[in-house]
């Protein structure tokens, strides 16, 4: 199996090769043909599996495909670290494509935030505390959201941002696609999938 075969664009290729992705691990292997079918995924996977792309490089496709004026994916992260991480992906791998990402944390430049979300970003990274509060402030319009990714869902949980999480996702479109990736599958965290995600699909590595 290569990134060929999942009929990316030259663009996107670009980025695996300046990041020197050869191949896909098991994990970009299972979930970016489902997500490209528009499931919704969970994905059972520990940092170092190569997560972030499962996610990452199917959502960069989708969105350079359909570009719109609008923010199209929103992807919530425990913490500040692991957005910018997230956030840094988006960047080297959408550097050829044209996709925008901006992370809306605590201690990040705020004027940089605002900048780049009042310009319609089409990827917003955030932890759920600080989108919270920043939600009216900013303005956001997620009205045309398509794709929403809740990213380490049990450390989320275990820093008690479950209402954040359930507040945030009241005020997204309903026809959005979902994708959940958790490196345990306790009772809380499928209590969030029961509520937020519909006919989810899950693999497990
Ligand atoms: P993650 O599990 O998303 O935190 O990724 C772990 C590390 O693997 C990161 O440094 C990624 O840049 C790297 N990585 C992700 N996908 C690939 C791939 N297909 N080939 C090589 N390295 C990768």
């Amino acid at each position: 199996m290569t990134f060929k075969n999942f009929d990316l664009s030259d663009k996107l290729m670009m980025g695996l090769r300046d990041l020197k992705y050869e191949e896909p691990t098991p994990i970009q292997e299972a979930c970016i043909p489902l997500i490209f079918k528009g499931k919704d995924v969970i994905g059972a996977a520990q940092t170092g599996t190569g997560k972030t792309g499962a996610f990452v490089i199917p959502l960069l496709q989708e969105i350079a495909n359909n570009e719109q004026d609008h923010t199209r994916a929103l992807i919530l992260s425990p913490t500040r670290e692991l957005a910018q991480q997230i956030e840094e992906q988006i960047f080297a791998l959408g550097y050829h494509t044209g996709v925008s990402s901006a992370t809306v944390t605590g201690g990040s430049d705020y004027g940089t935030q605002v900048k780049a979300i009042r310009a319609g970003v089409d990827i917003i990274v955030a932890t759920p505390g600080r989108l919270i509060d920043q939600m009216n402030v900013l303005n956001i319009d997620f009205s045309h959201l398509d794709y929403l990714v809740l990213d380490e869902a049990d450390r989320m949980l275990d820093m008690g941002f479950l209402p954040d999480v359930m507040k945030i996702v009241k005020q997204l479109p309903k026809d959005r696609q979902t994708m959940l990736f958790s490196a345990t599958m306790v009772e809380e965290v499928q209590q969030v999938v029961d509520q937020v995600m519909i006919d989810p699909v899950e693999v497990e590595f």
